[in-house]
């Protein structure tokens, strides 16, 4: 059973707090600094894309407008928006935009969190790992995200948005609904929107154009 859930985290300076204060390393495989600091620099730079991603999510979100005009804005800014419509879908209904609007902000509470544990598994301990490619996460309590001995030969980029994937899980997107990588997820946007708004790999898609 799939279940298990990919990604993890990490944070550096981003509202002023030190990578020190911001995580609660769990180092079971006994890794050194060096091998566990590029990880904290892929969480920031995840984090850093993430809240761009939110960014520009309230900036489809924002009007004055009221009723039918409000929406009608939203939905033309959405629509006009390639990365929104590419990885969530074009907007065909309010309901996406308002699903779309409140994982965004919760996804950026998760991740911009004080304290957050990394466990880094060693390979024989973790029935997990054996079953999942990277990283899982338990969604319940403290965020909290399991990186297995593969995850830390995922390039840069692919640990930031494991990460972004697995601060969905914590934010309460809990079921892939089969939707895993690049191809599945754009089709998922283009066949099934709403579908899109609800699983983690469309969002850390979407992320992920934001990445610098
Ligand atoms: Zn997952």
């Amino acid at each position: 059973m799939r279940v298990i859930i990919l990604t993890f985290l990490f944070v550096f300076n981003l509202t002023g707090l030190e990578a020190q204060d911001r995580f609660r390393i769990k180092n079971k495989a006994g890794y050194s600094e060096e091998e566990i600091a590029p990880l904290k620099e892929a969480y920031e730079l995840g984090l850093r894309a993430l809240m761009e991603a939110h960014k520009e999510m309230d900036d489809i979100w924002e009007t004055n407008k009221k009723g039918k005009e409000k929406w009608d804005l939203r939905m033309s800014r959405w629509n006009d928006n390639l990365n929104f419509t590419t990885w969530l879908g074009v907007a065909k209904e309010a309901r996406q935009i308002r699903l779309a609007h409140r994982r965004l902000y919760k996804m950026q509470q998760a991740m911009d969190r004080k304290k957050v544990y990394i466990f880094f598994q060693s390979p024989d301990k973790s029935f997990n790992c054996k079953w999942s490619k990277h990283a899982w996460t338990v969604p319940k309590g403290r965020v909290a995200i399991h990186c297995c001995p593969q995850f830390m030969y995922l390039t840069k980029d692919h640990q930031s948005k494991a990460f972004v994937h697995e601060i969905g899980h914590e934010s309460g997107l809990f079921f892939h609904q089969k939707v895993y990588w690049r191809r599945a997820a754009i089709r998922t946007a283009k066949e099934r929107p709403i579908k899109a708004v609800k699983n983690p790999e469309s969002f850390a898609y979407l992320v992920m154009e934001y990445y610098r």
